[in-house]
């Protein structure tokens, strides 16, 4: 077997959702909200089942949801794409990272990764026979420094896979670090694959900056979205796909052998969603944004030390005072003897993991945070905090 895939353990989100629906726990592992999406993109596709096209669409996305891509991305980050050429529709964002690693990475290339990063991405880079090296980010901030990337870019790099805002570390680079990483990738020739499915989940007035608009990374980006974050419908798995046409023509050919198609119903509804009011888009952020203030206030006062949150739904927090436990036992813990779940930060290192961070996810209903808040009261104390 492939020692890629032979050696890698289940992903850490289907472990702690597995372990929660086993022993009952509240899940604030996984990132999902509760809140079931908006009603009028459900119907839409709801709609589209019963009387729509339910045959393959075409491989690059549906006309209407490319428009709408396009359209979306002008109104939102003054990005200026051609939907013929520039857009496509991939089955998840996921995949995406997948067609555009496959598509840009050859046997021996070097991918330049941050840590934390997203578990999917180093077994893609492997995958694609792609060699890593990794930054390590810094924290509290989590940034990195022209140092970092003078010692991870040499002239084999072929690209940099580089999440904006950052999942698990719940932050949105400053246009200063966008402007810096984009002048290694010109001096390096690489391609930058931009996981910027976060891109509307973004707190406290907080503008984000797509990497495609950063000077001199319009046609070296590939732009990557996922409608399941941009609905509060994670099990979609809707990605968006934007870059220029020469880097559009390659991804194409890995991806219309990954998936091909995605299903033309979502396709429609997510067309929809897209054009929806600016209401729709702050409201949504207002709603996570009081979620996280309740459950973050919460914290401080049981003696946890939970850290900042600009953007996602994640908020980690810091477990060096708890004596005795890393972040894996910690999360074990807590999951099997106060049935809370969440993730070990750890999950998202290749090498010298960060083991004194957890993350949880707020993106729930009051009623859910609530029992959570409970359990994890009587966490608190029996870990010697105030609870
Ligand atoms: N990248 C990041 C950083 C994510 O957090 C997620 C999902 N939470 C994905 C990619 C995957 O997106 P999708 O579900 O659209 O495949
Ligand atoms: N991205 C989600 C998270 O970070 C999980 C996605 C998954 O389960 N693959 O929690």
């Amino acid at each position: 077997m492939n020692p890629v895939f032979s050696e890698l353990p289940n992903t850490i989100f289907d472990v702690m959702s597995g372990l929660a629906r086993e022993l009952g726990a509240i899940n604030l592992g996984q990132g999902f909200p509760d809140d079931p999406g908006p009603e009028d993109v459900r119907r839409k596709a709801a709609d589209a089942v019963l009387h729509g096209w339910n045959q393959y669409p075409p491989m690059m996305g549906l006309p209407e949801l490319r428009q709408a891509i396009a359209a979306h991305y002008a109104r939102f980050q003054a990005v200026d794409l051609d939907a013929t050429k520039e857009t496509m529709v991939t089955s998840g964002a996921t995949e995406a990272l997948a067609a555009a690693m496959f598509a840009v990475v050859s046997p021996g290339d070097e991918v330049v990764l941050f840590q934390p990063m997203y578990d999917a991405y180093l077994p893609l880079v492997l995958r694609a026979g792609g060699i890593p090296r990794f930054v390590n980010l810094r924290p509290p901030q989590w940034t990195f420094t022209r140092a970092d990337l003078e010692a991870a870019f040499t002239p084999r790099t072929r690209a940099v896979l580089f999440n904006n805002p950052l999942n698990p570390c719940a932050t949105i680079f400053p246009d200063e670090q966008l402007a810096l990483l984009a002048e290694f990738c010109q001096r390096f020739d690489a391609t930058a694959i931009c996981d910027e499915v976060w891109e509307h989940v973004i707190f406290d007035d907080r503008r984000f900056t797509s990497m495609l608009t950063v000077a001199g990374m319009r046609d070296r980006t590939i732009k990557i979205g996922s409608a399941g974050k941009i609905f509060s419908l994670t099990g979609w798995k809707v990605g968006l796909v934007a870059a220029a046409p020469d880097l559009m023509k390659v991804i194409s050919k890995a991806h219309q052998f990954l998936t091909f198609t995605t299903p033309p119903n979502l396709q429609i509804a997510v067309a929809y969603g897209l054009a929806k009011d600016e209401s729709y888009f702050t409201e949504m952020r207002l709603r996570f944004q009081q979620s996280r203030d309740r459950f973050v206030l919460e914290l401080n006062a049981m003696g946890f030390k939970p850290m900042h949150n600009h953007g996602t739904y994640f908020v980690n927090v810091d477990i060096r005072d708890i004596q005795g436990v890393d972040d894996t036992a910690f999360a074990n813990r807590l999951v099997r003897e106060f049935g809370v779940a969440s993730i070990p930060v750890s999950a998202f290192y290749a090498q010298e993991p960060n083991r004194s961070t957890v993350r949880f996810c707020f993106a729930k209903s009051d009623s859910t945070l609530d029992e959570g808040l409970i359990r994890l009261r009587r966490a608190a104390r029996a870990f010697g905090l105030r609870g």
